[in-house]
C-alpha cells in the first residue's frame, strides 16, 4: 500500500485540479484500483461509483480482457497517424468499418480525435469549411443551447451554455448563441430555434448543436417530437444538426446512440467517452456522406489533426469494448438495470420528502431525481458533501438542485441496492437541514 499521508501531500503541492478553484488544495480521495462499480482509495477505504468515472467507465472498472487487448496493440504498433502522407493503420481502417456498420444510417465518414472536447471543436470546423467550400463565408455562426455542455477548448467553451465557462479568459469566441432547452411545450422549443435563426439570419447560421439529451440540464429527456421539428426547421434553412453524443454515445441512453430514440438524423455525430469504456482517451466525429460530398467542393485541405488521435492502442480498446457490447448484450442490461435504478429512486423519493418524487426521470442508464422546489437553498450543497462522506459518487446539476446518476452500463441489481443504500444514508444524515 502507498504511503497515503505522502500521496495527499504531493497532490495538494502539485496537482491543479480542473472546475475548482487554483487556491483550492482541499484533499480528496486518491483511487489506486477498481473493480466492478467500486473504487479503492490508498487508505484502503471503498467508493461507490454511481457516475461511471466521467459516464465513460460503460463496462465497469478493472475489465482485463480489455486492458489484454490494449498491452497487445502497442506491442504490435506503438504509434499510428492518419493524417500526412494518407498514413493509416490497421487498427484505424477496421474501427472505422466497425463504426459505419453501428452509426446511424448514412453517418459514415470519420475523423479521429482524442477527445470530447476536440470532437466538438472538429464539428464545428467542419460545420465551417462546409460553407467556406459552398463559397459562402459568412455563413459560420453556431446556435447551441443553455445549459449545455460541448468542453473545454475555446470553441468548446463558447459553444457551452453557461457563462461560468466564459469568464476569466479573454474574449469569447464570436459567432455563437444560445437558445433554452425543451421541457415540455415541444413546439415552442423548437419556435426557439426558428427565432433565433431569423434574427442572426439564415445566410449567416451554419449548425445547430445540442446533446441529444442533455445532463447539466438536469436529464430531462426531450419531448417526443421536439428532434424531428428541430431537423425540419434546420433542413428548411439549410442548417446543419449536429448532435454532440460525447456522453450518450455507446448506450447511456439505451440505445447505441441517443438520436436513436427518436430516429433523428444528424448531419455531424460526436462520440467519445464509452467508445472505449474509459480504458484509453478516443474520440471520433462522425459525418455524413452527403456532407463529406459538399466539403469535397473545396480543394484546400482540411487543415486539422491531432498527434494521439486515434491512436493504434484507443482503436483496439474500441474494438475490444464493441465486441464485448455485442456479446455481452451490454444494452438490453442498460435498459433493464436503469429500469431496476428509477424504481429505487422512486422509493428513496417515497421515504425522504425532500426528493420530489413526480421528478425521476431518466432513460437508460441517465437518470436524475430534484429536490423539492422549496428545499433550503443551501440543502442541495450539504446533501452533496454528505453524498461523498458516505462514499458514493453522483453528480449534482442545475445548482445542486438535481441528483444524476450514470452508472456503468453493467451496473447489477447488487449495485445498486449498495449505491441507493448509501444515497438513503446520506438523505438520512442530512434530514435534520433539510428543513421541511
Ligand atoms: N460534449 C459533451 C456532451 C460532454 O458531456 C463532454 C464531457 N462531459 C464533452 C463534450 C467534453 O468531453 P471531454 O471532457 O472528453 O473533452
Amino acid at each position: 500500500m502507498p504511503d497515503a499521508a505522502d500521496l495527499a501531500a504531493a497532490d495538494a503541492r502539485h496537482v491543479i485540479h480542473g472546475f475548482s478553484p487554483f487556491g483550492d488544495r482541499t484533499p480528496g480521495p486518491i483511487f489506486q484500483s477498481g473493480r466492478g462499480i467500486t473504487l479503492t482509495d490508498v487508505e484502503g477505504q471503498d467508493w461507490l461509483d454511481a457516475c461511471a468515472g466521467q459516464a465513460n467507465v460503460a463496462l465497469g472498472y478493472g475489465r482485463t480482457d480489455i486492458a489484454d487487448v490494449i498491452a497487445d496493440a502497442l506491442k504490435e504498433l506503438t504509434f499510428g497517424t492518419h493524417f500526412y502522407q494518407r498514413r493509416s493503420h490497421v487498427g484505424a481502417s477496421r474501427l472505422a468499418e466497425r463504426l459505419a456498420q453501428i452509426t446511424p444510417p448514412g453517418l459514415d465518414q470519420f475523423v479521429y480525435m482524442l477527445g470530447g472536447s476536440d470532437a466538438v471543436e472538429t464539428a464545428i470546423k467542419i460545420a465551417r469549411f462546409s460553407n467556406a467550400a459552398a463559397g459562402r463565408p459568412e455563413k459560420m455562426h453556431i446556435i447551441g443551447r443553455w445549459n449545455s455542455y460541448h468542453g473545454v477548448t475555446y470553441a468548446g467553451s463558447s459553444m457551452t451554455g453557461d457563462p461560468a465557462m466564459w469568464r476569466n479568459i479573454g474574449p469569447r469566441l464570436e459567432g455563437f448563441s444560445h437558445i433554452d432547452q425543451p421541457e415540455t411545450d415541444s413546439v415552442g422549443a423548437a419556435r426557439l430555434l426558428e427565432d433565433e435563426i431569423l434574427r442572426v439570419g439564415a445566410d449567416r447560421v451554419a449548425a445547430f448543436m445540442a446533446e441529444p439529451i442533455s445532463t447539466p440540464n438536469g436529464i430531462v429527456v426531450p419531448p417526443a417530437d421536439y428532434w424531428a421539428q428541430i431537423r425540419e426547421i434546420c433542413d428548411r434553412y439549410d442548417i446543419l444538426l449536429i448532435s454532440d453524443e460525447v456522453l450518450t454515445g455507446f448506450g447511456r441512453s439505451g440505445k447505441m446512440f441517443a438520436v436513436e430514440n427518436w430516429d433523428l438524423r444528424p448531419d455531424i455525430l460526436t462520440m467519445s467517452k464509452a467508445i472505449t469504456a474509459g480504458f484509453f482517451p478516443l474520440a471520433v466525429v462522425a459525418i455524413s456522406g452527403e456532407l463529406r460530398e459538399k466539403l469535397s467542393a473545396s480543394n484546400d485541405p482540411f487543415v486539422h489533426g491531432v498527434t494521439a488521435g486515434g491512436h493504434p492502442a484507443a482503436c483496439a480498446a474500441a474494438l475490444a469494448t464493441l465486441d464485448i457490447y455485442e456479446r455481452e448484450d451490454v444494452l438490453a442490461n442498460s435498459n433493464v438495470a436503469g429500469k431496476y435504478l428509477s424504481t429505487k429512486l422512486d422509493a428513496l423519493a417515497d421515504t425522504y420528502p425532500v426528493l420530489d418524487k413526480s421528478s425521476v426521470r431518466g432513460i437508460g442508464m441517465m437518470h436524475a431525481v430534484d429536490l423539492i422546489a422549496d428545499v433550503d437553498p443551501a440543502y442541495g450543497a450539504a446533501l452533496h458533501a454528505e453524498f461523498l462522506n458516505q462514499r458514493v459518487f453522483v453528480r449534482t446539476y442545475r445548482a445542486n438542485q438535481t441528483i444524476g446518476l450514470l452508472p456503468s452500463l453493467t451496473m447489477t441489481t447488487e449495485d445498486i441496492d449498495a449505491v441507493t443504500a448509501r444515497m438513503a444514508a446520506a438523505l438520512e444524515a442530512t434530514s435534520s437541514q433539510a428543513g421541511n
